[in-house]
């Protein structure tokens, strides 16, 4: 409801984690969101700002999501 109140976004220092991108293999020094480890030692799949926004492109592209405009279903 509140969209004009989202707090700042906090960004997780993990440079000594020692983080790439799964993507383009660029050291990641913050997140948006704090890295859990998994069972087998890694981080999952983490992206860097760029590719994460690449990425975010992607998936909000043909489906009408986000202020999409297709109009199929109506206006909700
Ligand atoms: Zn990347």
């Amino acid at each position: 409801m509140d969209y004009q109140n989202r707090p700042q976004r906090q960004l997780f220092d993990c440079t000594e984690l020692n983080l790439t991108c799964t993507e383009c293999g660029t050291a990641i020094k913050e997140l948006p969101f704090e890295p859990t480890k998994r069972d087998d030692g890694t981080y999952g799949r983490i992206y860097c700002q760029e590719c994460n926004r690449a990425r975010r492109k992607d998936f909000g592209g043909n489906r009408g999501g986000f202020g999409g405009g297709g109009g199929q279903r109506g206006r909700y």
